[in-house]
């Protein structure tokens, strides 16, 4: 199933997609919803993030080849990191380049977004409590990541997070390609077998410390060929079974 927010007028509304619709669904996703048989074709819909997260957690590190890009080593646990709610932004809406920074770069990831509430879930039994997948661009002040010596700052801008650009339940997160394309061309590529905290792992690991929300995202971090954004870019993030996630900046 694919679950989307998204606006028509003035309403904000949840729906599903199959073929080329949006049909609504009320109340949302998180519990049992039901269609209330109002369709629109998905091109007639503005799609808005997928959801509205209480906190993003995003994993540093979590894919090898990154590590060494960057000369870290592996992680022995998952390295976690807060992103603000206030980042979110939507498919087609704009990264906007903060004046503090001279090197903002895109971070091609695929997110989990949690379906219901989640406490010290063991690793066996997280399942249940994930609705699906979408895609984060975990953009990131990589000058400001370097002189702060901690993250909250360069990875906290507003537009910082874009999210979509719909969710996707019921398929498997363990092995999908995941890419990164500027202006069309292909800038990061691997496959989410590649990581080294799986998702179940992330999420027995991350509600061990803080509880998790439905709507909140787990972001499971970024391959390496991660580069800089330039005002005018398009920069698009796609993983296969999902779709894909464009966002120009300004
Ligand atoms: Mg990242």
């Amino acid at each position: 199933m694919i679950f989307c927010r998204f606006q028509t007028g003035r309403a904000v509304r949840w729906g599903r997609v199959s073929r080329g619709t949006v049909e609504e669904l009320l109340p949302d996703p998180f519990g049992d919803s039901s269609p209330t048989g109002l369709v629109w074709p998905l091109k007639d819909v503005q799609l808005l993030a997928p959801c509205e997260p209480t906190k993003i957690i995003a994993i540093g590190l979590n894919y090898a080849d990154h590590a060494r890009e960057f000369g870290h080593k592996i992680p022995k646990e998952p390295l976690i990191f807060l992103k603000p709610a206030s980042a979110v932004i939507g498919p087609d809406e704009p990264i906007r380049l903060p004046a503090a920074s001279r090197q903002v770069e895109y971070e091609a990831e695929l997110a989990v977004v949690i379906g219901r509430r989640a406490r010290n879930v063991p690793l066996e039994g997280t399942k249940k409590y994930i609705l699906g997948y979408t895609l984060m661009n975990d953009v990131t002040a990589r000058d400001l990541q370097r002189s702060d010596g901690q993250w909250t700052r360069a990875k906290g801008f507003d537009t910082f997070a874009p999210l979509g650009p719909w969710i996707v339940s019921g398929i498997s997160p363990e092995d999908l390609k995941i890419e990164a394309y500027v202006n069309g061309e292909r800038r990061q590529s691997s496959r989410t077998s590649q990581l080294i905290f799986g998702v179940s792992r992330l999420v027995s690991h991350i509600s061990q410390v803080m509880t998790l929300e439905p709507g909140d995202i787990i972001s499971t971090g970024t391959p390496s060929g991660v580069g800089p954004l330039k005002r005018g870019d398009r920069v698009e993030i796609r993983v296969e079974k999902i779709g894909s996630l464009l966002n120009r900046v300004v």
